[in-house]
């Protein structure tokens, strides 16, 4: 095989790549950005580029494709949204200048989790994270890169990091230690996570503080090593490291958070229809991310709640003063991640532009707090601090017409610094003063056609005919002689083109160091202002609490150091936004210190869930320290909440409905305290009725006896509604029917005591079942009904080991209904076994 040569340049490319292997290199020739081999023929592919080849003749043409560097950031967005990473090779040195080829080296690493600027991010948080482990602990770190806010906390076990990562909407997660090959499949095949792998740690102790565990150190340690390997720069926004512990906050894991649609909607991943959706009255981008940070962790420390409730309570009582608020923060920008655009070296004047905007905006929102005169709010008036020497730096330097480019000039104000001053008044005034050189040079030599010409080679010059060469002054001198006439030069002359030309030249460059200067002079406020933006995104996002009180009719709720809850005519927000005030019916629920549990029963479809998600969303709106939808709420403060609501496969980790249902069961029953809020809806739905029934049975006496959790459970199996009679500290309550002439309505209303029936057969002839299916449907529940079968929920005392033997001895039709299959049979075959089923009852009583 003959052995091609490959180039210089060529071999510059395979060297770099070769230490890039897991990433796309775009690496840089001119004005495009080029791919080779399997890059180019993916990301051909992927971003639907021409793919060409490099030297088209050679048996083996390199296959070659290229993206414009103007454009290249929306084409870096796309890979690396899709999970890729990009590794950007630049010329670092002038080409111009080059011996041989023109160095060049990677300058940044863009991943998924270190990504910053994509357009496709919008405000929201993109979260870097970093684990580790020591023998049976965890560690985990993450970061904020664009807003350089980091965070450390140590967990039990593989399965809260997971739940961690998943709260966090990580993409990315850099590797401390090995992974054992069942963990790397969790992650990377069910999580769809991108591993990076980091063995360095990065010591930096200005932000890894030494109180953390070694394990915590060493994790934020490999977070930051990877950053630096990736950024390829000290950035200068990076925060100290903040420890925190899971349960320090209000614990959901994702499931729970996702069934409740805090930040997105379940069923369509988006916004609309999310609580985040009904609560985002913020103004600012980092009001934004700061809501959403409060609605993934509400807290649980009263007199922090109480604070924020506390300034909401101000903001409502100052309607104008707070709509005020609402303008000047209308004019504040992302500062946070304007920060930190200075430290990665990518400041526009644009940006610094924006930056004193909101600097000067911030003493007309402290001076509106100020004129409220309430102590809850003076902390947040201290903390606005509107950095003035700032605001002056940047507005008596940058041009408020400048644009985002930096080195085409045009950034600097004029009056800022005496040399560009200089070189700009010689480039606006040196055409004319050249011109009032030739008219006086015509005056004093008298020779009238003497004017001033320019050429490359001479410059500006006198042009002087032969005719009148006898009357050149003798201050001229000679540049150039042609056929007809000379060039002449003066001292004059020459100073003010060579000002001309230096000022045309210089005058950038000169823009563009101050320009860098001034960055770097901005570098030094970055923390100040990352402080400033946490204080306005507070500010934000408790004008916005204030404005859904307002709007909403929401009430402040108290907390109880006992165990009461009393929720008078409570409503679930979301849903009464989507379907209007006046349809919703509001419910109250009242479970005292003696009461736990509230079981219950209903018909489908008549607002169960609906019901027991209100409440959830009241306790996370109160501990976030919002106002809740509600007449009156009185409400302790949870630890926890723990739902299993609605049915999900969880195809992606093999795991059926009821698997994940017992799951999830299994999570509440294991880590759930008497502080915790458990919601169960319809547990023991995905098996067979007996086993299902046995099942939710000894789940409520689990929770009754052991953990005594308030507990809302909505069941269809009536029968364990007599449980109330054993279990003391368990009510039922149903969800209240209206039958008139035949006609059912569903009147959402939750009143005490069991449901007497369930309506299954009118909610099928609601979905429009055919009649004849509903006739035998009727006639099948009838004979059921009249056969007096009646489950009585036996009780028995939970045995240590926790086994219940419900069904000694079963009937043959209860084990075969038992085994039945439901979920692959049509309702036709399940009525017809049922059928059977009934005969053999019929000959055989039970
Ligand atoms: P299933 O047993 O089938 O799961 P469910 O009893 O849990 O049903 P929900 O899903 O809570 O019923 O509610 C069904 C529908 O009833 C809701 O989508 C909503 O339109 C309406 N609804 C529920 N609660 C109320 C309410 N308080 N006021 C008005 N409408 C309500």
């Amino acid at each position: 095989m003959a052995i091609e040569k490959i180039s210089p340049g060529m071999q510059q490319y395979l060297d770099i790549k070769a230490k890039h292997p897991d990433a796309f290199l775009l690496f840089r020739m001119g004005d495009f950005y080029e791919l080779f081999y399997e890059d180019a023929v993916e990301a051909a592919q992927i971003l639907e580029l021409t793919l060409t080849s490099r030297n088209k003749n050679a048996e083996n043409p390199i296959p070659m494709a290229g993206v414009p560097y103007h454009a290249a950031q929306q084409y870096i967005d796309t890979l690396v949204e899709l999970g890729h990473k990009v590794a950007i090779a630049e010329q670092v040195e002038d080409p111009k200048m080059a011996v041989g080829v023109v160095k060049r080296e990677v300058v940044q690493i863009i991943t998924p989790g270190t990504m910053t600027d994509s357009s496709k991010l919008g405000s929201e948080s993109n979260f870097l994270v970093a684990m580790d482990r020591q023998g049976l602990r965890y560690a985990l770190s993450y970061m904020d890169v664009a807003t350089g806010q980091f965070y450390v906390t140590s967990l039990e076990d593989f399965s809260s990091l997971c739940g961690e990562i998943r709260n966090l909407r990580a993409r990315e997660v850099v590797v401390g230690s090995p992974l054992s090959e069942e963990e790397e499949t969790v992650l990377t095949r069910q999580m769809n996570l991108l591993l990076s792998f980091e063995e360095e740690v990065l010591d930096d102790v200005h932000l890894i503080d030494a109180s953390l565990t070694e394990l915590e150190k060493q994790t934020a340690g490999k977070l930051l090593s990877y950053l630096k390997r990736t950024q390829l720069r000290d950035l200068v926004h990076l925060q100290k490291v903040i420890h925190y512990e899971i349960k320090d906050y209000l614990q959901m894991d994702y499931a729970t958070k996702a069934s409740l649609d805090l930040l997105e909607n379940g069923r369509t991943g988006k916004k609309h229809g999310s609580l985040y959706w009904l609560l985002d009255e913020t103004k600012t981008a980092m009001g934004i991310r700061l809501l959403r940070s409060w609605i993934d962790r509400p807290l649980i420390d009263k007199e922090r709640i109480e604070a924020r409730q506390e300034v909401v309570a101000v903001f409502l009582n100052y309607f104008f003063e707070r709509s005020d608020l609402v303008e000047s923060l209308k004019g504040v920008y992302d500062i946070e991640r304007l920060a930190s655009r200075v430290s990665f070296g990518k400041t526009t004047p644009k940006d610094l532009l924006q930056l004193a905007q909101t600097l000067a905006n911030v003493p007309a929102i402290k001076g509106i707090l100020q004129q409220m005169e309430q102590p809850a709010l003076s902390s947040l008036v201290a903390n606005l601090d509107p950095i003035p020497e700032l605001h002056a730096l940047i507005s008596s330097a940058i041009d408020p017409e400048a644009q985002a480019t930096i080195t085409e000039g045009n950034i600097i104000r004029s009056g800022f610094d005496a040399t560009l001053d200089q070189y700009r008044l010689v480039m606006r005034e040196g055409t004319g003063w050249i011109a009032e050189i030739e008219t006086k040079e015509r005056a004093a030599s008298g020779i009238t056609n003497l004017k001033i010409d320019y050429n490359k080679k001479d410059g500006y010059y006198f042009h002087v005919t032969n005719s009148n060469l006898g009357n050149v002054p003798t201050h001229f001198f000679r540049k150039a002689t042609l056929k007809n006439s000379e060039r002449y030069g003066t001292e004059e002359l020459a100073k003010i083109e060579g000002q001309m030309l230096e000022a045309r030249d210089k005058s950038s460059n000169l823009e563009y160091e101050i320009f860098m200067r001034i960055r770097q002079e901005v570098e030094k406020y970055i923390s100040r202002l990352q402080k400033l933006a946490r204080t306005i995104a507070t500010v934000d996002v408790l004008q916005s609490f204030a404005a859904l009180a307002e709007q909403e009719r929401w009430i402040r709720p108290v907390f109880t150091q006992h165990r009461d809850l009393s929720i008078k005519d409570g409503r679930h927000a979301v849903v009464e936004k989507v379907m209007g005030r006046q349809t919703y019916i509001p419910n109250s629920i009242y479970l005292d210190n003696k009461t736990n549990m509230q079981l219950i029963t209903g018909p489908n479809m008549s607002g169960k869930s609906t019901y027991m998600r209100q409440l959830a969303v009241i306790v996370i709106l109160a501990q976030m320290g919002s106002y809740v939808p509600a007449e009156e709420a009185e409400l302790p403060i949870f630890d926890a909440i723990f739902t299993r609501i609605g049915a999900a496969d969880d195809l992606v980790s093999g795991q059926s409905t009821f698997m994940v249902e017992m799951m999830e069961a299994n999570k509440a029953v294991r880590l759930a305290t008497e502080s915790s809020l458990i919601l169960f809806d319809e547990l023991g739905r995905g098996t067979a009725t007996y086993d299902g029934m046995a099942l939710a049975q000894s789940i409520i006496e689990y929770i009754h006896d052991k953990i005594g959790a308030k507990t809302l459970f909505a069941t269809h199996y009536h029968e364990l509604t007599e449980l109330s009679q054993t279990l003391e500290h368990l009510e039922n309550v149903h969800v209240s029917t209206l039958e008139k002439d035949g006609q059912v309505t569903f009147l959402h209303k939750i009143a005490p005591g069991p449901a007497d029936k369930s309506y299954g057969i009118h909610v099928a002839k609601i979905a429009g079942m055919p009649d004849s299916l509903l006739a035998r449907a009727d006639s099948i529940l009838q004979s059921l009904e009249n056969q007096g079968q009646h489950y009585q929920a036996p009780r028995q005392p939970i045995q240590e080991n926790g086994q219940l033997d419900l069904f000694a001895s079963p009937h043959p039709v209860v084990e075969e209904l038992g085994k039945l299959d439901l979920y692959n049979m049509t309702p036709m075959e399940a009525m017809q076994v049922l059928a059977e089923l009934q005969k053999k009852l019929g000959s055989d009583s039970v």
